[in-house]
């Protein structure tokens, strides 16, 4: 009993000053895990500085979502390597977005990038068999190896590929749902003012691409074009796809009876007395948008404004919110009508 006793008065100071010393560590390092995670000190501003150092979090990323993902990814030589989703959109943002963007609006672009390829996977069918996404952004998404996108960042290299870590694993896991499906997270440039319905542009309702409203102008590199051609370029061109049209009158009146859509993109408008739509004019006559007006003279002149379909999320739009304060997941709901953003409980 004795030496028990002996045993146990000598035991518990030592207890006493492990515990203690524990707890003074912890009380030292806490702060350091509650403190906010702030960007390095950069060269040049980016264009968030209205955003709040600290922007609370609306929705909660699923830690180790996309690390449990894994793709099948046809690269541009032909070869087929299996990724993790956390991988692959790291090389998506990164050819999709430009990596000066706000913190903010990369992340919006990560969350509908990983929502449009889960969409993708399920639909693929035999578009490539063997693989579930490729590389080409005329068919999946584009994407750009960690090699490619250091060799084109340049001095911004190291900054800019943190940034798109950051906004993959600051997402994890998270997607656009509606009626708690991934949506078709379309996405395009920017915008004339407006987005475009899917059904204006692609002929079928779909209850989340509606057009609204998109804050981005002529800050946007390029937002304006005119594109010009000589007449018989013009001619040419159109006949190829229409044999029927008749250019046989005066030019100033080639182009007749353009109508618009409620985003101001041209619906439909005659040319040569033939009716096309205005992405089957964007398509033959390779302009940015959609959104044109024209005119036959001397020259055929289009002028344009805007770049891509027009549909879902505007790139330079989002940056745009995120420059007013907008979150990713409030972007995300400004553009893609009546979602929701979080996981996905399959
Ligand atoms: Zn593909």
């Amino acid at each position: 009993m004795a030496k028990q006793k002996t045993c146990k008065n000598e035991h518990w100071p030592r207890q006493a000053l492990v515990t203690g010393a524990a707890l003074l560590l912890l009380l030292f390092l806490l702060p350091l895990f509650l403190l906010p995670q702030e960007e390095p000190p950069t060269e040049e501003p980016e264009p968030t500085a209205t955003l709040p150092l600290l922007t609370p979090a609306s929705v909660s990323p699923v830690p180790g979502w996309d690390q449990s993902q894994t793709l099948r990814l046809l690269r541009s030589d032909g070869r087929v390597e299996n990724v993790t989703l956390a991988d692959y959109l790291w090389g998506v943002v990164a050819a999709e977005m430009p990596a000066s963007f706000s913190a903010e609006a990369l992340k919006a672009q990560t969350v509908a990038a990983r929502t449009y390829c889960l969409y993708q996977r399920a639909g693929a069918g035999d578009k490539h068999p063997g693989a579930d996404v490729c590389t080409d952004s005329t068919c999946c998404q584009a994407y750009l190896t960690r090699e490619q996108a250091s060799a084109a960042w340049g001095a911004n290299a190291q900054r800019y590929a943190d940034k798109i870590t950051a906004a993959v694993s600051d997402t994890n896991g998270l997607l656009c749902l509606y009626n708690g499906q991934p949506i078709d997270a379309v996405f395009f440039s920017s915008a004339a003012g407006k987005t475009s319905d899917a059904a204006q542009v692609w002929g079928s309702e779909v209850p989340y691409l509606a057009s609204v409203d998109s804050p981005e102008g002529d800050e946007v590199p390029g937002w304006r074009t005119v594109v010009t051609f000589t007449p018989a370029e013009f001619t040419q061109k159109f006949t190829l796809a229409h044999p029927e049209a008749d250019f046989s009158g005066d030019p100033a009146g080639w182009f007749s009876a353009l109508v618009t859509n409620d985003s101001g993109a041209v619906d439909t408008v005659s040319i040569g007395g033939v009716t096309v739509t205005g992405t089957q004019v964007r398509s033959l006559f390779g302009l940015r948008s959609a959104h044109f007006t024209a005119a036959a003279g001397d020259a055929v002149t289009f002028w344009v404004t805007g770049y891509g379909h027009g549909v879902g999320m505007s790139q330079y739009g989002a940056n745009a919110l995120a420059g007013e304060g907008k979150t990713f997941d409030e972007i995300l709901k400004w553009y893609y009508t009546g979602i929701s953003v979080g996981g996905w409980e399959q």
